[in-house]
């Protein structure tokens, strides 16, 4: 059996990359990788953590991309890769633009389409922009459907996909997270130095992340308001962001919080450092999926800066609070965990919804089986 499997973007990377080397170590499979390097810097950092060497690489970033050129570049980009390969088997990742695009080629060159990370969905086709839509498109045109939790497979059954096509696994970023925990507690790299320099870890710690096209603009200065006064308020804790490489995130950030003593604002970290951050850190506010399904893991409570998600687990858990882009409610739900440490211990203390650490092992078996 022939496996290409097709991601573009960093969360799609790590979600990927213990899939991807469980594959290679099965003789029973022919498996190829292709990238098509949607983002550049932030997915060959994640590439070269995990030992993968794409077979095919379309190149495809640029300045200025968007969604116009992404789109058909992915779907004609693959086509003698398709043609010249003839996977029986392409499996996409999420919700990105490479995904959506890259099922699609899949679909017209006759392969099964399997969706790992299947069935999230907000049901609001316009938030998260496109990513929704991008994850409904590719919920049609894949066969298999690799759900991470019960919620994600009630989601697709209400769709009429059937049953003996999706299997619910847990999240691939557990695997992911597991994985590298080991690496992650032997670090010792100049990031880290560098990070130690300029941080005083004896401090409690704010970790922050934000990329989302839907909090560009408005929303972006609203977190970076709201980051000002929590900083403002509280000198005895540091703030950590790395700043996403989109120009629409970068810009903003740059110019409202580039000169406050207590924020430290750094390039995007390698996945191990990320992941050694979170684990020194007091609190995660974020509006990334992949951190929400990690943090609680680590006993991370996470404020997310968005109003919908796909995601509801994790709420429902307690391990997360949706904050939205308010800058009242950001700094109310921070000072609330930095000054009230039983809420604190609670939330630190919930059960990850996300899954055990062994999805790729049941996604293998499954199409082994077939
Ligand atoms: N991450 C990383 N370095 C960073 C920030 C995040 O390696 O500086 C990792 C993080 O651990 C998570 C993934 O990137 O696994 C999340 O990616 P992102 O927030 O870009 O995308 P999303 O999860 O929202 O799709």
């Amino acid at each position: 059996k022939k496996n290409l499997i097709i991601f573009g973007t960093r969360p799609e990377a790590i979600k990927m990359a213990p899939l991807v080397n469980k594959f290679l170590k099965d003789n029973r499979f022919e498996t190829k990788v292709c990238v098509t390097g949607q983002h550049r810097e932030m997915l060959d950092q994640v590439l070269s953590f995990f030992d993968i060497t794409p077979d095919y690489d379309l190149s495809l970033m640029k300045p200025n991309q968007n969604l116009y050129n992404l789109t058909g570049e992915v779907i004609s980009g693959l086509k003698p890769i398709l043609e010249d390969f003839k996977p029986d088997f392409v499996y996409v990742h999420g919700d990105t633009t490479t995904t959506m695009a890259a099922s699609i080629a899949g679909f017209y060159a006759g392969a099964k389409v399997c969706h790992v990370e299947a069935g999230l969905r907000t049901n609001n086709m316009l938030s998260p922009f496109p990513e929704e839509m991008n994850r409904q498109v590719t919920g049609r045109v894949a066969t298999y459907h690799f759900a991470p939790t019960l919620k994600s497979q009630e989601n697709l059954l209400s769709e009429n996909i059937v049953k003996e096509n999706i299997l619910v696994t847990g999240n691939t970023v557990i695997d992911a997270l597991l994985e590298s925990s080991s690496r992650v507690e032997n670090i010792k790299n100049e990031d880290v130095i560098e990070l130690n320099d300029v941080v005083d870890f004896t401090k409690r710690v704010i970790l922050v992340t934000g990329h989302r096209r839907e909090n560009h603009g408005q929303g972006f200065i609203n977190i970076c308001v709201a980051l000002k006064a929590i900083a403002v308020q509280n000198p005895d804790v540091e703030i950590i962001y790395p700043v996403h490489l989109n120009p629409n995130v970068l810009k903003p950030v740059n110019e409202l919080l580039g000169n406050i003593n207590n924020i430290h604002l750094v390039k995007p970290l390698s996945y191990p450092i990320f992941v050694w951050l979170m684990n020194k850190s007091y609190l995660i506010i974020t509006d990334s999926g992949g951190v929400q399904e990690e943090a609680p893991s680590l006993g991370k409570p996470v404020l997310v800066m968005r109003d919908t998600t796909e995601r509801p687990e994790a709420v429902d858990a307690g391990t997360v609070i949706l904050v939205g882009t308010d800058i009242q409610k950001i700094i109310k739900e921070t000072q609330e965990l930095l000054d009230n440490s039983e809420r604190y211990s609670l939330m630190s203390s919930l059960h990850n919804p996300y899954g055990d650490g062994r999805a790729c092992e049941r996604i293998i078996k499954f199409i082994s089986n077939l």
